[in-house]
C-alpha cells in the first residue's frame, strides 16, 4: 500500500519506534515535515504497550526507562509523567528464589556471609582469575566465580541466545551489576521509572505535531520503488542487512515468544522473575500490573520463550559475536554511501536500550540539521 500524505513531506521516517519517533519530533519543531510509517499495525515499535484489565501490558517484553543522560530524561518527560518506579527482580533456581542481581544478600542466602568484607574475601576465593576475559563465561568465572556462574547466568544466557556463554562476547553480561553491598536495584542509573498511561501514549504525544503524518501497516521492502519519490530524504531504523536484501549474508538475531495469560488476583511479588536454570524452557515471566503499581482484581502475567530468528520472524536482539560485528561493519560501509540516515537497534546492529536510542535519534537529527544549515548557507 502506498501512503498518500497530505503535503509532500521531508523525511520518509522508517520505523515508529523511539529512533523514528525522535527523529521525526525534532525535525518537525525546526519546521521539517515527515511521514512516519511502519509495518506493524500499531506505532511504538517494541515499546508498544495495550491496555487489558486496565493494566498496561507491553506486549514486546517488559520494557523499564531507565537513564542517567539528564536531556534524554528531560526530553521523554515532556511527552509523558512517570510512575516512579525501581526496577528490582529476583531469580528462581531450582525451588530457591534469590535475590539479583548479585548483591550482598545473595551472597549471604548462597554462603552464608553477612559483612562486605567476607563476602568480598569469599568472592575472590571463588572467583577464577583471567587476565583478558573475553568471553561471557571467561568473564563471569573471572567476576562471580563457578557456582554464581551455573546458579544465575549460564542456564539463562544459553536459553536467551541458544549459544554456550563461552562463544558470546562478555558485554552481554557485564551490563549486570555484581554489588558487595544491600543495594539489589537492577539499573544503577539516576533517573528511572514508567510512563503513566503506558508508553502507547508516550508516543502518540511524541508524534503529535502538525509537521507529522503516520501511517501503519506499510512495510518500506515491500514497496519501495514507490516510496522512494515520497520525500527527498530517507531515514531507516529496520534491520540493515533486511535492507540491502542480505547481499554480504543475513545477521544473526534472536527473537521471542511472549505467551501471556489473564489470572484473578496476583501471580508473584515483583514485575519480573528471571527463571535462571536450563530445565525451565523461558527466561522470566512478567507480571504487568507491579510496573505502574495498578490495582485490579485480575492480573497479565507473560512467560518469555527464546526463540530462533528467521524472515517473517521479529528480530529483538542482534548477536554481536566477531562474525556479525564483522559482517555489519561491510553493511555499515555501503550505507555510508547513500544518502539515507540509519539508526536505533535494528539500523545500528546493537544491543541499545531506550535512552541510548533516543540519545542516537537526537545527535543524528543535531547532526542533519546542521548539514540542512551549512547547504542553506552556501
Ligand atoms: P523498534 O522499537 O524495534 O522500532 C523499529 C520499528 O521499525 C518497528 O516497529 C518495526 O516494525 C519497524 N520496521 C522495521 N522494518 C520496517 C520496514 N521495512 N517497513 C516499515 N517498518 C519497519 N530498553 C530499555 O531501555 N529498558 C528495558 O527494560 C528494555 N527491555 C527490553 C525488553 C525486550 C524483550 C527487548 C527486545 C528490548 C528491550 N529494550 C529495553 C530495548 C528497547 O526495546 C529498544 O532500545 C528500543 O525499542 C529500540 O527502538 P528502535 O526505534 O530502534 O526500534
Ligand atoms: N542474564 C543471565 N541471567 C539472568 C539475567 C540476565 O544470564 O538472570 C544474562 C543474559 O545473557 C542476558 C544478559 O545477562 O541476555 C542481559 O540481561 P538483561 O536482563 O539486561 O536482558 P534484557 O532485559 O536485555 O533481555
Amino acid at each position: 500500500m502506498k501512503p498518500s500524505p497530505k503535503q509532500r513531506p521531508d523525511y520518509l521516517v522508517v520505523g515508529s519506534g523511539f529512533f523514528g519517533g525522535v527523529f521525526a519530533r525534532v525535525m518537525a519543531e525546526h519546521g521539517l515535515r515527515s511521514l512516519v510509517i511502519d509495518r506493524r499495525p500499531h506505532l511504538a515499535g517494541n515499546c508498544y504497550t495495550q491496555s487489558q484489565h486496565g493494566i498496561e501490558v507491553h506486549q514486546y517484553g517488559p520494557h523499564i526507562f531507565h537513564t542517567s543522560d539528564e536531556r534524554v530524561w528531560k526530553f521523554v518527560n515532556r511527552f509523558a509523567k512517570f510512575h516512579h518506579y525501581i526496577h528490582r527482580v529476583v531469580a528462581r533456581y531450582g525451588e530457591t528464589t534469590y535475590s539479583f542481581p548479585i548483591n550482598l544478600k545473595t551472597l549471604e542466602q548462597l554462603w552464608g556471609v553477612r559483612t562486605p568484607e567476607e563476602a568480598a574475601a569469599r568472592l575472590q576465593a571463588e572467583c577464577i582469575p583471567h587476565a583478558q576475559p573475553q568471553n561471557c563465561e571467561e568473564w563471569l568465572l573471572a567476576n562471580v566465580g563457578r557456582q554464581i556462574y551455573e546458579t544465575f547466568f549460564e542456564g539463562y544466557t544459553t536459553k536467551q541466545w541458544n549459544r554456550s556463554p563461552a562463544e558470546l562476547p562478555a558485554s552481554i553480561v557485564r551490563r549486570i551489576p555484581i554489588r558487595l553491598a544491600d543495594n539489589d536495584r537492577y539499573f544503577d542509573d539516576r533517573f528511572e521509572g514508567i510512563p503513566i498511561g503506558g508508553y502507547t501514549r508516550l508516543f502518540e504525544n511524541l508524534l503529535d505535531h502538525p509537521l507529522i503524518e503516520i501511517e501503519t501497516g506499510v512495510d518500506y521492502l515491500a514497496s519501495r520503488k514507490e516510496l522512494s519519490s515520497i520525500a527527498p530524504s530517507l531515514v531507516y531504523s529496520g534491520a540493515i542487512d533486511e535492507f540491502f536484501d542480505y547481499r554480504f549474508g543475513a545477521l544473526d538475531y534472536r527473537s521471542l515468544r511472549f505467551v501471556s495469560e489473564v489470572i484473578d488476583g496476583d501471580y508473584q511479588t515483583t514485575a519480573i522473575v528471571n527463571y535462571t536454570s536450563a530445565a525451565v524452557p523461558f527466561t522470566r515471566i512478567t507480571e504487568h500490573k507491579h510496573f505502574a503499581g495498578t490495582q485490579s482484581s485480575k492480573s497479565v502475567i507473560t512467560r518469555e520463550y527464546p526463540d530462533d530468528y528467521a524472515p517473517g520472524r521479529t528480530p529483538y536482539y542482534p548477536v554481536r559475536d566477531p562474525q556479525n560485528v564483522a559482517r555489519y561493519e561491510q553493511y555499515r560501509r555501503l550505507s555510508l554511501q547513500l544518502p539515507v540516515i540509519f539508526g536505533g537497534r535494528l539500523g545500528s546492529y546493537q544491543y541499545f536500550d531506550m535512552h541510548q536510542v533516543i540519545a542516537q535519534a537526537l545527535s543524528k537529527a543535531e547532526a542533519e540539521l546542521a548539514l540542512r544549515g551549512q547547504v542553506q548557507q552556501r
